[in-house]
């Protein structure tokens, strides 16, 4: 039985973008990129919220073979980043691949055709040769199970799901959470609610954010001459890995560094707030780097409003017209803002049900075993699949290393096949316990078993207790086994 497609990729993001792109280097054109939402561009067509702008500098956070000169600013806000995904897909002409509205549910192998089967919901399946899920990290949205919420008669609203109709002028609003999103979203709050209350579980460290429009003679240069940008770019992402690496992988011996990068986030926070009562609560008790951190000029000093408060009391339930903590105060509101992230390892990894060889399940799998994936990428006991949202995979700072590092591997994996005549390829036993183990070494020296992260409740932990996210190495190292995996890694039929 013909399979209907060579390759099904689930997500059109940047990785499934880079994944189809790939994939046409190799001469496979007959590719479906099957999208649960309505159009493509992944976490940049879903987040849509107020102050939503890359905090990894544009010249890093783009593909480094389509790098964009006309970003406006230093950090370009989330809309540009959504055009950029536009303008990749009408270059590379991907957009006759994807099918959006088009919600995956599962996917199995089926050994004696030697093909994957997709479930589609309300739709026939299809079938394709090999299967790529690009579902991202950050995709499938937590909505805090707090008792009570769901008799609130005001308005909710998930910062992944923004009702841009909504007027927000003169409403009495309570935000849930402190996290990255949060950061960005409360001065933007701020300048339009009546009232605001911030619910914070657990603070975050900030640190300031450098960030100024790039002029357009700026803009016109990155364009005449591209080495410029790409020498940029060098600069940005050569400083974002001296941080990554030293701060936070190699913490162990580095302890300073990752002291300073403290300190400097303290002193911001004295810059900003006067009371110190206010800065203590703000100020995390958990080592830089056990949380992502994030960067604000404005997020700090945003507490100084007579408008806004601080409730670091523990939500209690959640009534028709307020929230109530645990000390007994209800603060009254007509508007929840639920800034409360993202499901990793319950639902996310992986994000559909994938159903490999003998049976096994891949969820099932992970939870019950470990998180593992032969460089991020691929599991035994899964022929012919690449799972681009997986454990121990992002390198460095910027998703977009990742997304390359990825490109290259299924490139040089999937050229093999090809070459060989092969049918099939599935990553050996041996090639991924070994790669399990030798990054499971490598995070020994980080930040999340060497530093105190204990009360971070950080998502970079699972439920085992593993920080199993990160690739703790250089994604200079990264790009190189990217391309220099040892072939025999892969068993070929
Ligand atoms: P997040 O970092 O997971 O933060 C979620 C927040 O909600 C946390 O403060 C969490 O508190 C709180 N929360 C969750 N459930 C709660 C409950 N039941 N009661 C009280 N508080 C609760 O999610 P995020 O802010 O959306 O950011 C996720 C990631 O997205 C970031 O780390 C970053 O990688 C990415 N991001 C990037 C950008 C950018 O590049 N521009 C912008 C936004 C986000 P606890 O900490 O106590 O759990």
């Amino acid at each position: 039985m013909a399979p209907h497609f060579d390759a099904v990729i689930v997500g059109a993001g940047f990785g499934g973008m880079g994944a189809a792109i790939a994939l046409n280097e190799l001469g496979l054109h007959n590719l479906a990129i099957l999208e649960r939402e309505d159009d493509l561009g992944g976490t940049w067509h879903v987040n849509r919220y107020p102050g939503l702008a890359v905090d990894i500098a544009s010249v890093t956070y783009s593909y480094s073979f389509e790098p964009n000169p006309y970003w406006s600013r230093l950090f370009a806000p989330g809309a540009e980043l959504k055009k950029y995904a536009e303008h990749v897909a009408d270059k590379y002409d991907l957009r006759k691949y994807m099918r959006f509205d088009t919600v995956v549910t599962g996917a199995v192998w089926n050994s004696e055709e030697q093909l994957w089967t997709v479930s589609i919901a309300d739709q026939e399946p299809v079938t394709a040769r090999f299967l790529l899920t690009a579902t991202g990290f950050l995709s499938q949205p937590h909505t805090p199970d707090i008792p009570g919420i769901d008799t609130f008669t005001g308005k909710i609203i998930h910062t992944t799901d923004w009702d841009d109709s909504y007027n927000l002028d003169g409403r009495t609003v309570a935000i849930i959470g402190t996290g990255a999103t949060a950061v960005q979203l409360i001065p933007n709050l701020a300048k339009r609610a009546k009232e605001l209350t911030v619910f914070q579980r657990t603070p975050i460290w900030v640190t300031p954010k450098i960030d100024t429009p790039i002029p357009r003679a700026v803009q016109r240069m990155f364009s005449v001459a591209p080495f410029t940008q790409r020498a940029a770019r060098f600069v940005n992402t050569a400083i974002l890995e001296l941080i990554m690496v030293s701060a936070v992988l190699h913490f162990r011996q580095a302890r300073l560094l990752n002291a300073v990068a403290a300190s400097v986030a303290k002193l911001h926070l004295r810059t900003q707030v006067k009371d110190p009562d206010l800065r203590r609560k703000l100020t995390p008790d958990y080592d830089f780097g056990c949380k992502r951190p994030t960067f604000s000029n404005e997020y700090f000093r945003t507490f100084n409003k007579p408008h806004v408060r601080l409730e670091t009391s523990t939500i209690e339930r959640v009534e028709s017209d307020g929230i109530v903590t645990v000390d007994g105060t209800k603060t009254t509101i007509d508007t929840l803002v639920l800034a409360t992230g993202f499901n990793i390892w319950d639902v996310n990894f992986p994000a559909i049900d994938i159903v490999g060889r003998e049976g096994r399940n891949l969820g099932k799998w992970w939870r019950e075993n470990r998180f593992q994936a032969f460089e991020g990428i691929s599991v035994p006991q899964f022929p012919n699949y690449l799972t681009l949202a997986s454990p121990y995979s992002y390198s460095g700072l910027s998703y977009f290393t990742t997304i390359e590092v990825q490109m290259k591997h299924l490139r040089r994996v999937i050229r093999e096949v090809l070459r060989r005549g092969a049918t099939t390829f599935e990553v050996t036993e041996e090639a991924n316990s070994n790669y399990l183990d030798r990054m499971t070494a490598k995070l020994g020296d980080s930040v999340f078993y060497q530093g105190n992260c204990q009360t971070a409740r950080s998502y970079y932990f699972n439920q085992h207790g593993e920080a199993a996210i990160l690739r703790p190495t250089s994604t200079v190292t990264a790009l190189r086994e990217a391309s220099r995996f040892p072939l025999d890694s892969y068993n070929y039929a």
